[in-house]
């Protein structure tokens, strides 16, 4: 049986991220991915020659200086990956005719906006400034030295939608501010004001996207982590937790191959975490809290592969609303489906002048594929593909009122449901960003890296914060429980 210093199950971001800094410590470790690819949410896949985005399509913060770029120059990816800087009005938010843009720096982030709303000049200056303080209040957003990982507790306790109704009256900018709630699956009675702080204020200093795809990421960490001396497996199904006394002794896969190690990092919804763990070693009433949260909705995906040089390339992302109301849009009635679209024109080598695909995201309830929720991919019949040619068709109606002629651009279409969000990454009903965090109650889902088992801490997006960012400091404070914060925060500060 093969025995390590640290087995991390899951090759998403978050086990990634772990695997790289404990190796890079020394740590002799181990990467363990059910499937046949690593990466999770970062892997691509590739229809007709176009490279497709599953779980990342632009990041911010990536800017000479700023704090994805000091986390990525660590990671050694600085210089390896391929990324383009989006336009200056990077994000623009659409309601039928009318269009509004996210610009970057705050001051001209504000004044892009006061142009159309110049009445609201003062609010706008004030809703940036609030952003910006509130992201300096997390120190590992800013790279700064903590007392404590966890944070002060009232900046939990704030709720984005409240927050933003306390900026401007005025409903139409309320909307606009809160445009790109998708990045955050945004429930206006739930989602706290952290979560919409950080990843707006992150995107407005500058956002970027992968040329050739967001797993180059996962490609350039795992070569490194084999430079480190650790390992990365695919095709190896974490299935059981066998326990020695109180702790884990190794980890049963779903082949029956049996893995030993000091510590494991569970880097997968911890849900599933808990169902490789027997009734009898874990307080039922910890797995009945983790068990109950809710999840964040899911999404359908029509990935378009585009006629050569029939659409321009745009350096910007769509998102558009059929209603003034941005909140409303997770919560859709069936039959007014879909209620919002995001629109991606990913980033390639090919040409800067034409895109060769389109990535177009909307909501989508698990509710919706229940039907063939026991089946698995690429075997769930006719009706199911005939589900998703109708969902596909429907949404294109809706883009082509602002696309006019798109249909005669595509060559082929490929889409994804939330049933393959489950079954790709392994997260409930295929819920986007996992668990949904909510400002009513935030230490309950909030899931803290270290648990009631002496050697077993969780990582990813559930634990903290979803998006690359939120994941890559998901993990710094998993490797906490390692090794010192302050000494790990200063190597990366100053790593040149
Ligand atoms: C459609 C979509 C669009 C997004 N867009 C963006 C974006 O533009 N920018 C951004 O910053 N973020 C974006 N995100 C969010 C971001 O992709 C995620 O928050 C992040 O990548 C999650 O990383 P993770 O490591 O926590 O989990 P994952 O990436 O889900 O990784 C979990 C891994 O564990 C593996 N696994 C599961 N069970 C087992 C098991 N039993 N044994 C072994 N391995 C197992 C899975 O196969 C997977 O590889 C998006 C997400 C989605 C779904």
């Amino acid at each position: 049986m093969n025995k390590y210093d640290i087995i991390v199950i899951g090759s998403g971001l978050g086990g990634l991220i772990c695997a790289y800094i404990l190796s890079k410590e020394g740590y002799n470790v181990c990467v363990i991915e059910k499937h046949n690819k690593i990466g999770g949410c970062l892997q691509t896949f590739v229809r007709d020659g176009c490279i497709f985005d599953t779980g990342v399509h632009y990041v911010g913060g990536l800017d000479y200086g700023k704090n994805l770029y000091q986390y990525f120059k660590y990671f050694d990816l600085t210089g390896k990956i391929n990324i383009r800087k989006m336009d200056n009005n990077f994000d623009h938010i659409c309601f039928n005719d009318n269009e509004y843009f996210f610009s970057f720096g705050h001051d001209n982030f504000a004044d892009t906006l006061a142009k159309k709303f110049p009445s609201e000049r003062k609010n706008l200056f004030n809703y940036v400034k609030q952003i910006k303080e509130m992201s300096l209040e997390f120190p590992l957003y800013n790279l700064r030295e903590i007392k404590s990982p966890i944070m002060e507790k009232h900046l939990y306790r704030k709720k984005a939608y409240d927050f933003i109704q306390s900026v401007t009256s005025n409903q139409q900018l309320q909307n606009i501010l809160a445009g790109t709630n998708i990045l955050y699956a945004g429930v206006p009675s739930k989602t706290p004001l952290y979560v919409h702080a950080l990843i707006n204020n992150s995107n407005i200093e500058g956002s970027w996207r992968f040329v050739g795809g967001s797993e180059q990421i996962a490609y350039f960490l795992t070569g490194s982590i084999r430079k480190h001396g650790g390992t990365v497996l695919t095709n190896k199904e974490a299935k059981k937790f066998i326990f020695k006394n109180r702790a884990i002794q190794y980890i049963q896969m779903a082949s029956g191959e049996k893995s030993e190690a000091k510590k494991f990092i569970s880097a997968i919804h911890p849900v599933r975490t808990l169902e490789m763990i027997e009734k009898n070693r874990i307080r039922e009433a910890y797995r009945s809290r983790i068990n109950s949260l809710e999840n964040s909705i899911s999404m359908f995906a029509l990935n378009i592969v585009l006629k050569e040089n029939s659409f321009a390339y745009m350096n910007y992302n769509i998102y558009y609303y059929a209603q003034d109301d941005v909140w409303v849009a997770g919560s859709y009635n069936e039959k007014k489906w879909p209620q919002s679209y995001t629109l991606i024109t990913p980033a390639t080598t090919k040409s800067e002048k034409f895109a060769d695909c389109m990535t177009i995201l909307t909501y989508m309830k698990f509710d919706e594929v229940r039907e063939w929720e026991n089946t698995t991919v690429g075997k769930r019949g006719n009706e199911y593909l005939e589900f998703k040619q109708k969902k596909a068709e429907k949404l294109l109606d809706i883009v082509e009122q602002r696309f006019p002629g798109l249909r005669k651009c595509i060559k082929s279409y490929y889409t994804s449901t939330p049933l393959t969000f489950r079954d790709y990454t392994g997260t409930k009903n295929g819920a986007i960003y996992g668990i949904q965090k909510d400002s009513n109650d935030i230490m309950k889902t909030l899931i803290l890296p270290k648990t009631k088992i002496p050697n077993l801490y969780l990582t990813g997006q559930n634990t903290n914060l979803h998006g690359v960012l939120g994941v890559t400091i998901s993990a710094i404070l998993t490797c906490a429980e390692f090794i010192d914060i302050n000494y790990l925060i200063k190597k990366i500060q100053s790593d040149s």
